[in-house]
């Protein structure tokens, strides 16, 4: 595909553009008065004006309905999760009863590492990823320490190759090998969050179970982003936020997907409460505990519903939009921010380097640049002037042109935004 980094072309592919009208129904924060340019969508994800009224609608049945909102609400509480069944198995290639939505992503990797990491004195051994996103180092150490063992001696973190950027899938796969036996989890970011690599997620699942290893996954950067098929991979577990590219707002709900071969299965452990315990003897107040044969037998608590409110009005958007739709955008809009960055690269002879991986399909909607010499300052006037972007340290600023609502328009006039900045910073 040739692009032009010209206002005319960028318009015309806008006008071209079947997700385009999906922008008016999102909340842009304003800068200068204007709406922002808004790269930062995979860290939090702008609002979607449907998230305020589902929101605004709990609040009035809480008003107007007390308790009785439980059952009685238009939407009612006590099985309000379960309408992420559907929309949620298609964004993550899974069984509808695969999926269940409850508390944060990190408290439900401890979950899911509570039923899924069962050291041995053989077997006990977890791989991870070099510099994986800190909360789930910690969340790794410290379940490690639950177990009575040693973090350095039991989490072996797969290294980047000196000088590049990006793993290599034949790296995971020699240390997936060498773990051999004594290998219990592979536990790794689907997408990393630093360089926007996509890991080759079915390969790495297949070649650790071989080895008679528990494999999960941390997709909050790829869910609503990359095309995932969790229940073909056979992934024994995987969970996401819900307020990166999902746009459900700030620590809303998180997703897990629990592989339908575990539902039945007593010898997987896991913490007990009331909102997993069958459903039509929940209020019966029972002593033995009996879970839901789905993977909402992991739920604990009876969620918070102003938190599902905002997912909710965002999984009917994707659901509507569809994720093929989604990724066809995602891979033009992105492969366009490219080209303009080239282009200006060239023109300015500019000193920066795209550290995400060009094939499309070993990447989301994440440019990673690489600033040499300008960093923060660059950053800044970028600020300045209404592109909201990330960063990252040592170097490293986060675009993410996201397909509901980024238009074309916006990636050609960061690039004008960009090009300025190269000539006076
Ligand atoms: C954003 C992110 C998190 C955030 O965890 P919370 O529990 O939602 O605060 C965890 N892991 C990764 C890889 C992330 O990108």
């Amino acid at each position: 595909m040739t692009f032009k980094n010209i206002l005319a072309y960028a318009k015309s592919l806008d006008e071209k553009d079947p997700l385009a009208k999906y922008r008016s129904e999102f909340n842009f924060p304003k800068v200068n008065g204007k709406d922002a340019i808004y790269f930062t969508g995979n860290s939090l994800g702008l609002q979607p004006k449907r998230a305020v009224e589902y929101v605004n609608e709990v609040m009035k049945d809480w008003g107007e309905l007390a308790v009785e909102g439980h059952f009685y609400a238009d939407k009612p509480w006590w099985d309000y999760h379960e309408r992420f069944r559907e929309p949620l198995s298609a964004i993550v290639g899974a069984l509808p009863e695969e999926i269940t939505v409850m508390n944060t992503l990190t408290v439900n990797l401890h979950l899911m590492m509570i039923s899924f990491y069962k050291p041995t004195a053989q077997r006990y051994k977890i791989i991870c990823e070099e510099k994986a996103f800190p909360s789930d180092q910690y969340m790794i150490q410290s379940q490690v320490k639950v177990h009575g063992l040693d973090p350095k001696e039991t989490i072996i973190e797969v290294k980047r190759r000196k000088g590049e950027h990006n793993f290599r899938t034949e790296d995971i796969l020699a240390a997936i090998e060498e773990a051999g036996e004594e290998l219990a989890l592979v536990l790794m970011g689907g997408l990393n969050y630093y360089t926007g690599q996509v890991l080759d997620i079915e390969k790495i699942t297949a070649s650790a179970q071989e080895q008679g290893a528990k494999v999960g996954w941390d997709l909050a950067h790829a869910a609503g982003n990359i095309e995932l098929k969790l229940h073909e991979w056979n992934v024994d577990f995987a969970a996401w936020c819900s307020y990166k590219y999902m746009n459900a707002g700030p620590g809303s709900a998180s997703g897990c997907f629990v592989h339908e071969r575990y539902h039945d299965d007593e010898s997987i452990v896991r913490l007990g409460g009331w909102w997993g315990h069958n459903k039509e003897k929940r209020f019966l107040m029972e002593q033995d505990f009996d879970p839901i044969h789905s993977a909402d037998g992991w739920q604990i608590s009876n969620p918070s519903i102003l938190s599902l409110a905002p997912y909710l009005a965002s999984v009917e958007m994707f659901a509507e939009v569809g994720m093929k739709a989604l990724i066809e955008k995602r891979d033009k809009i992105t492969a366009y921010l490219e080209f303009v960055l080239q282009d200006i690269a060239n023109e300015e002879q500019a000193s920066y380097e795209v550290i995400t991986p060009q094939n499309s399909s070993e990447r989301g909607s994440q440019v990673s640049l690489f600033l040499h010499g300008k960093g923060k300052n660059l950053f800044k006037y970028l600020m300045e002037q209404g592109v909201i972007v990330d960063w990252r340290e040592p170097n490293v600023v986060r675009l993410a042109p996201v397909p509901l609502y980024t238009s074309y328009e916006d990636v050609f006039n960061f690039g004008q935004i960009l090009k300025k900045a190269s000539r006076i910073i």
